[in-house]
């Protein structure tokens, strides 16, 4: 999903993405400086986390936004769920600039959008930050931290079902296959535990020498050096760090039959997806594979049970299996049909909205 931004604006990139609406924020007495993007609501409110962190430039941090914003249409389609896709980055240093002033006057701005954009933790952004935000609008998602739904839980287990179904298609057997983990924080961690569970052998990388060590003594992982983990003979790669891990220098080293994990924004650029593709490793799309997190959204607004969330969580790996049937039958990458079925879908919806308010204007003239 990464795009060339080349010499483009930041807000002619919004117009190529797509995006609906691009909001700037700007308030003088507290310091907020930044931007939401909503990049769709065709299938309902828009959705996505707000981020603070530094940026070189003002441009670069609305860049991320929309980038991100269309990320989370695409992942929210391609799960069906009731949401458009948005997200917001607030910039500055969250160890120096995030202050209460600053968080309220960022409240009010999303409450001034009515419902249109839901937002949570992202970088740089806490559950108790969410907690100041909460007296100022309810337009907040996993803001209760005693929810018994753990999102990082539920992405790690998408992950776990799209390794399960590449060990199908690589006509391996699970418990014998090597995983190679890069990050074991919230998600990777799970995804170690989920794995170690069902006899899968693992090796685990961290930048975080003490993250590393646990989960190589709970889960008797091996563990190597962070730059080290693109070097393991390994089945399958999961990247559960960081973005742009697959590049010319890293796609050279693998040396895996799958690379399956739940980082957002994995390509460096769009085309390492067709990179891959031509050299026969099975690249699961990063926004299919960890899904599992945004689906936890249906059991906060009390539109499913926690059963029925794991049990769409769970379809991740069919639905993975089913994109590279056609990703083998059609010699696409299978990013590319990944894209391919969300844009039909958004099509489709868009052309039923944009009917039902011809036939209501009609009605009403
Ligand atoms: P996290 O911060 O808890 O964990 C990330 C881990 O990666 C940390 O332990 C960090 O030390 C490590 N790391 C950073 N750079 C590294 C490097 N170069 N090499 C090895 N390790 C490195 O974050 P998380 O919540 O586990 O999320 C991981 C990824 O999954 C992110 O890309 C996130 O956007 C994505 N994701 C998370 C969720 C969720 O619900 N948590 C849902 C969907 C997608």
């Amino acid at each position: 999903m990464a795009e060339e931004v080349g010499e483009l604006a930041a807000l002619e990139l919004a117009a190529k993405l797509g995006h609906e609406e691009v909001i700037l924020l700007h308030d003088r007495d507290s310091g907020l400086r930044g931007a939401i993007a909503i990049h769709d609501s065709t299938f309902g409110p828009s959705v996505g986390g707000t981020r603070m962190r530094v940026y070189p430039t003002y441009d670069d941090a609305v860049v991320d936004a929309l980038r991100l914003a269309r990320a989370m249409t695409y992942k929210a389609t391609m799960v069906e769920m009731p949401y458009g896709g948005a997200k917001a980055v607030l910039v500055g240093d969250p160890s120096r600039d995030k202050t209460r002033a600053l968080l309220v006057a960022y409240a009010k701005a999303v409450d001034r959008l009515a419902g249109r954009f839901f937002t949570g933790c992202d970088m740089g952004i806490e559950p108790r930050d969410l907690k100041v935000m909460q007296r100022h609008t309810k337009h907040l998602s996993h803001a209760n931290e005693d929810s018994p739904i753990d999102t990082s839980y539920l992405a790690a287990l998408g992950v776990f079902e799209g390794i399960a179904a590449a060990s199908a298609v690589l006509g391996r057997e699970f418990s014998s296959l090597h995983v190679a983990i890069q990050g074991v924080g919230a998600v990777g961690f799970h995804l170690a535990r989920l794995l170690a569970e069902h006899g899968v052998h693992v090796t685990v990388a961290d930048t975080d020498m003490a993250r590393t060590r646990r989960a190589a003594r709970e889960f008797e992982a091996q563990a190597v050096e962070p730059e080290a983990i693109y070097d393991v003979e390994a089945d399958v790669f999961s990247p559960n760090a960081m973005g742009g891990i697959l590049n010319d220098d890293t796609i050279a080293r693998l040396k895996v039959q799958a690379i399956v994990g739940g980082a957002n924004e994995q390509l460096l650029e769009p085309r390492h997806g067709e990179v891959l593709h031509s050299i026969g490793v099975l690249w699961g799309p990063d926004y299919v594979v960890n899904a599992g997190g945004l689906l936890s959204l249906l059991y906060e607004t009390k539109q499913a049970d926690e059963e029925a969330v794991v049990e769409r969580v769970r379809l991740i790996g069919p639905r993975l299996a089913d994109l590279w049937q056609r990703s083998h039958e059609e010699e696409l990458p299978p990013g590319v049909v990944a894209d391919r079925i969300v844009e039909e879908r958004l099509a489709l919806g868009r052309r039923a909205k944009s009917e039902s308010v011809r036939r209501t204007k009609y009605e009403d003239d």
